[in-house]
């Protein structure tokens, strides 16, 4: 397949964002290999992908217990007010009804006697085991407690009997989880590719389990590039810019259990960047530069690229970032099967924001692909044609539908990524705004940013109040 944006189904236009997409994904699947797996402690699997699947060992509860402080009884051991039975032991119509207790099951500690008896009652605390013959736990706010001669006593004295309130709202079966309600014996928990997020790690540990199979963290190798490039640290040269791209990028990868390989700023010299990318391909599983492949700059970037693998200068419909370069760098022939021998690499944009934009859109689905993720849904999505979102475009952020709450201007010809923050509006309503002015060197556009807003290509005014769609960038920031 050709990686080149002259395929003849692009002509020489230039790419929208979906196209390179789906070239990205055509050329990914051709390198694709399951990763290596290792074996973790639970501590440390937070932010891996699981290797293995994940069959219950038990019933989680195990035991069928209470889930609030109170008595356990039998529902059927109480008044049935429709039967017309009294409700009281004096006869009377009345909402109580008054049990003696035999003991107690505490979390823990569960009772070993015997089971209840009609009219029978045990107390109970959250998470003890239901005694036999109980069935209903009936909360703490419903009870008195009394002694056998019906004077008020401590509670949890022997002998002591249980006045009920509300007896006719009781349902069998309220107030307990049932053994197994959550996950039963013998089931299918997770299956490969499942991102261990805190509650995905809650879980393995609610089934006992103290380690877990993950797959090996993909290695990624960045390098800035440009003579004007400086490190932090460094005295600013005159015309000298520090390099902000490659601590965006440390980040952004890291955040995805991404190991980094931080190798550094290139000056624009063909001669080193080959030596560097052949270097990089023979250690890292993708190599990422930022800089240098914008027009009239790409020459010696296309150049070592001819030189260690095959490459695409992509003109993609997007701003920021409309320069990209993707190719494959040939490694080392591999040892393992887990390596094709060729290692994707991506040319980003050197302005601070089309790094970063570029990053969302395209990088990070090609890792989130590469390092095993699965997209697990209930129900998988179906996207406007009714086929299954089983493409790239689904490790994008995800996407959602807000309201303008300014007039937004764009390029017609391409989508605009604005930065954007969600507020409410006058009338409650979660509005978009911009975050400040939107050039593509104003990094600070994306301190605000919770989410990207996509102005649709052949939009070129988008009018407050109009609806809009925005790539999500988490409570937290992405970015
Ligand atoms: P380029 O893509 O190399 O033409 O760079 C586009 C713009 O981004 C230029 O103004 C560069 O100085 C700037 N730039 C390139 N790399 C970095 C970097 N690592 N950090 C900050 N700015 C950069
Ligand atoms: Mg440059």
């Amino acid at each position: 397949m050709s990686l080149s944006c002259f395929d003849p189904r692009f002509g020489e236009r230039m790419l929208s964002v979906d196209e390179a997409l789906s070239v990205l994904g055509e050329s990914l699947a051709g390198v694709m290999r399951t990763p290596r797996s290792e074996r973790v402690a639970l501590a440390q699997a937070p932010g891996r992908v699981l290797a293995e699947t994940v069959i219950s060992p038990l019933d989680v509860p195990a035991q069928t217990n209470a889930a609030m402080d109170g008595i356990a009884l039998a529902r059927a051991s109480l008044p049935d007010p429709a039967s017309g039975e009294p409700l009281s032991d004096r006869g009377e119509l009345s909402d109580h009804c008054e049990l003696s207790v035999i003991g107690s099951s505490l979390a823990g500690h569960p009772w070993t006697g015997r089971a209840l008896a009609a009219g029978e009652a045990m107390r109970i605390t959250t998470g003890a085991a239901l005694p036999a013959g109980a069935d209903t736990v009936v909360m703490q706010e419903q009870l008195e407690y009394r002694s056998a001669q019906g004077e008020d006593r401590a509670e949890g004295e022997a002998g002591e009997r249980v006045v009920i309130e509300g007896v006719t709202s009781i349902r069998r079966g309220q107030n307990v989880r049932q053994a197994g309600e959550d996950i039963a014996r013998g089931s299918q928990v997770m299956v490969p590719g499942q991102w261990l997020t805190p509650a995905a790690v809650g879980v393995l540990a609610s089934l006992g389990l103290a380690e877990v199979a993950v797959y090996r963290p993909l290695t990624v190798a960045i390098f800035s590039t440009g003579d004007e490039v400086t490190a932090p640290g460094e005295t600013l040269p005159a015309g000298g810019i520090y390099d902000a791209n490659r601590f965006s990028l440390v980040a952004l990868l890291r955040d995805q259990g991404i190991e980094v390989l931080d190798l550094g700023i290139l000056s624009d010299d063909e001669a080193s960047v080959t030596a560097a990318l052949r270097d990089a391909a023979t250690r890292a599983d993708m190599v990422i530069t930022s800089g240098g492949v914008s027009v009239g700059e790409a020459d010696h970037v296309r150049s070592a690229l001819a030189a260690c693998g095959e490459l695409a200068l992509w003109r993609i419909a997007m701003r920021p970032g409309r320069p990209l370069a993707f190719g494959m760098l040939r490694a080392i022939p591999a040892d393992d099967a887990s390596s094709s021998g060729q290692v994707p690499f991506f040319g980003l944009p050197g302005n601070p924001v089309a790094t970063m934009v570029t990053f969302l859109q395209f990088v990070l689905p090609a890792l989130r692909l590469l390092s095993g993720q699965q997209r697990l849904a209930k129900a998988e999505a179906k996207d406007e044609e009714g086929a299954s979102a089983t493409t790239l475009a689904q490790w994008q952020a995800p996407r959602l539908q807000l309201i303008a709450g300014e007039t937004l201007r764009s390029r017609a010809e391409r989508v605009d990524y604005h930065r954007g923050q969600i507020v409410l509006d006058d009338r409650g309503r979660q509005v978009v705004m911009t975050t400040g002015r939107q050039g593509s060197g104003i990094l600070t556009s994306m301190l605000l940013a919770e989410c990207l807003i996509e102005i649709p290509a052949g939009c070129a005014t988008l009018h407050a109040g109009e609806p809009v769609m925005v790539q999500w960038l988490g409570s937290r920031g992405i970015v």
